[in-house]
């Protein structure tokens, strides 16, 4: 198998200010291939630092990938300091430079001088435009070792390496045919030990699989990888794998890869034509923020309030005062006043609301830090359900969003809304 060796530059990587994503993208698309990743280091701006590594991935690798430090500030001396130990020059690229002017007059940019660092490359470098940023990227192959060396902003990185980096790569390292594919199974209100249990048999079913539960909170993801040089039997393995696993967890599957439950839920409201609002205590927006991530929210969203106080819930969503007094704002009767009052007041189909003591101070014995009620009404039936989390502030609203939005999800598609957990 060839063994490409990944180097992130930056002192903000160093220094812990930002996760290194890049590597972990590289890392999947270089096994996507059907290569390997023989290492994958941090490395700050420091050109010695650089240099040396480089030096080390070289001489342990098929292939080397770097990212990052091609900007045009002083830190930015990742090009020097791969020329340097490569023992290359550097030189100006007459055309990569006249590209950047006009790409800083295309976005209306005031043209400064170190910019001129960004079209300046090792000798012998091949460049690789930058489609989607200013720094192009380069590719130079040293003792028959290709070097790819692209920029550090994620976007830029990951456009460069598909576009760039892996097709010269299959033309340098050979294709082994072998590929590595992957399916994500996303579920949501089962825990990873009762996942695990209801998945039992499933490696034996597809012992040509390999599964991997990763919890991502509040949702369990399972991934089913395979690999082989046969794309169709890769693919019809995946599908086989992710039916059996829908069907063993049923309405705990709420979508796939890429799919997100809020955009699971706007495609279900959209295409049934439903409208929705939203009545948030607790979760401050964060339901409105998620729903309203989903292009083209406006054809089922119609509102989302933020009902703090008391005074609020009375003067917005007309819940009766006597009721606020006598339950409090954190009760089930609240809550269904709240999903009830704004479906009302909105004219919507559904109305959904959130109430709870999101902590950490304000619990009491009968009502204790992490009680939430979560609401959803649709004009014959009101459903409410209370729960008791156990986490901190954050992730108490974190989840009772993501129950809101599953409820919506279970009154779309007719299952259950009364069970889980
Ligand atoms: P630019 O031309 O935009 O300056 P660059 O190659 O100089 O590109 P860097 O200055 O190294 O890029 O990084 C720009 C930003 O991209 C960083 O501040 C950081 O937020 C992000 N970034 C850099 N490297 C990584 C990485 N490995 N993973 C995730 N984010 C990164
Ligand atoms: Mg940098």
């Amino acid at each position: 198998m060839k063994m490409i060796g990944i180097m992130a530059v930056g002192n903000e990587l160093t220094s812990g200010m930002i996760q290194d994503t890049n590597s972990s993208f590289i890392a999947r698309e270089l096994g996507a291939e059907g290569w390997g990743v023989s290492g994958a280091v941090l490395v700050g701006d420091d050109e010695a630092g650089i240099a040396r590594m480089l030096r080390y991935l070289m001489a342990n690798s098929d292939a080397v990938i770097v990212t990052g430090g091609l900007g045009p500030t002083v830190d930015d001396i990742t090009t020097e300091a791969v020329a340097k130990a490569l023992g290359r020059d550097i030189f100006t690229d007459a055309a990569a430079l006249a590209q950047l002017k006009a790409a800083f007059e295309a976005f209306n940019l005031a043209w400064t001088e170190n910019n001129a660092k960004q079209a300046m490359f090792p000798a012998g470098a091949d460049i690789i435009e930058n489609t989607v940023g200013t720094a192009p990227g380069f590719i130079v192959i040293h003792d028959g070792i290709p070097v790819a060396v692209i920029p550090g902003v994620p976007r830029e990185a990951e456009r460069m390496l598909t576009d760039g980096v892996i097709t010269r790569f299959r033309r340098e390292l050979g294709t082994t045919g072998a590929r590595t594919v992957r399916k994500t199974v996303k579920t949501f209100g089962l825990t990873e030990s009762a996942l695990a249990d209801k998945l039992k048999g499933l490696e034996e079913a597809f012992p040509q699989a390999q599964i991997g539960y990763y919890p991502r909170f509040p949702e369990n993801h399972i991934v089913i990888t395979v690999k082989g040089s046969d794309a169709a039997a890769l693919d019809e393995t995946l599908s086989a794998a992710a039916r059996w696993i829908t069907e063993r967890l049923g309405k705990y599957v709420f979508g796939y890869d890429d799919d997100t439950l809020e955009g699971v839920v706007a495609a279900l409201l959209t295409e049934r034509k439903l409208t929705l609002a939203v009545a948030e205590s607790l979760t401050g927006g964060l339901i409105t923020d998620r729903l309203t991530n989903v292009p083209g929210s406006s054809r089922f969203f119609e509102r989302g309030v933020v009902v703090y106080s008391n005074r609020s819930k009375e003067e917005l969503l007309s819940v009766p005062h006597e009721v606020l007094e006598t339950k409090g704002a954190v009760s089930s009767e609240a809550a269904r006043l709240m999903a009830e009052g704004v479906r009302t007041i909105a004219k919507t189909d559904i109305g959904v609301a959130t109430t709870g003591i999101a902590g950490p101070a304000g619990g009491t014995a009968e009502k204790p830090v992490g009680l939430v009620y979560v609401a959803i009404a649709d004009g014959r039936t009101t459903w409410c359900r209370q729960f008791q989390f156990r986490w901190e502030r954050r992730r108490i609203k974190e989840i009772t969003a993501q129950v809101a939005i599953e409820f919506v999800r279970r009154l779309l598609v007719g299952v259950d809304i009364g069970d889980g957990e």
